[in-house]
């Protein structure tokens, strides 16, 4: 069976973005619904309700034709989210010496990776999320965005980041003004988590 990850913050302790109210309803009933689902169409499969949920997706192809589609939407909803919430923090943290020297190299600085990813998350029409993966073959992150709750189906890219462009990210908050959104997030990203992902991949 899969299950909702323990959070690593604190809601109450964030000041943008997020708050207790905002996260009961987006981790509490958004993430549970698609956890819920992805449990329900699986019933009847026991071996991959013990798989692992990034493996399931990666060879969706060799799903059931009966639950694929539940599983691609509610298991990539489940994978996402869980990401998203792993790259959260209400502590200060900056990137590591290795990550800034990679932001440093292909971005030239973390003001300017802020800026172009937030000006690719802008570019999302409906729902979908902002990445940042750190591309195996030509050793360069690279910004992705992915449409509804699809992850990043190559494997020579390895995510390192992500942010949630669903309107329920930002609407109770911000409305309409998924800039302000953008810009606020950078102050509650988790920078030793980010880091630790990326060093995963040297
Ligand atoms: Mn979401």
């Amino acid at each position: 069976m899969f299950t909702l990850p323990k959070l690593l913050f604190n809601p109450s302790k964030l000041t943008v973005c997020m708050d207790e109210s905002i996260m009961d309803i987006h981790y509490g009933k958004h993430h549970n619904a698609y956890v819920t689902k992805l449990n329900a169409a699986l019933k009847d499969y026991p071996e991959l309700l013990n798989k692992n949920i990034l493996d399931i997706l990666l060879n969706k192809d060799s799903l059931p034709e009966s639950i694929k589609t539940a599983v691609v939407n509610n298991g990539g909803g489940h994978y996402n989210h869980s990401f998203f919430w792993e790259i959260i923090t209400d502590k200060k943290t900056d990137p590591s010496a290795k990550l800034l020297e990679q932001i440093t190299k292909d971005f030239n600085s973390v003001e300017n990776l802020q800026k172009e990813v937030t000006a690719k998350a802008m570019t999302v029409f409906g729902s979908g999320w902002t990445w940042l993966a750190y591309n195996l073959k030509n050793k360069k992150l690279e910004i992705i965005n992915t449409a509804n709750q699809d992850i990043i189906s190559s494997t020579d890219l390895k995510p390192i980041f992500v942010i949630d462009i669903w309107e329920h990210a930002y609407y109770v908050k911000y409305q309409n003004r998924r800039l302000d959104f953008l810009q606020d997030f950078w102050s509650i990203v988790n920078w030793d988590a980010i880091s630790a992902k990326f060093e995963d991949c040297l």
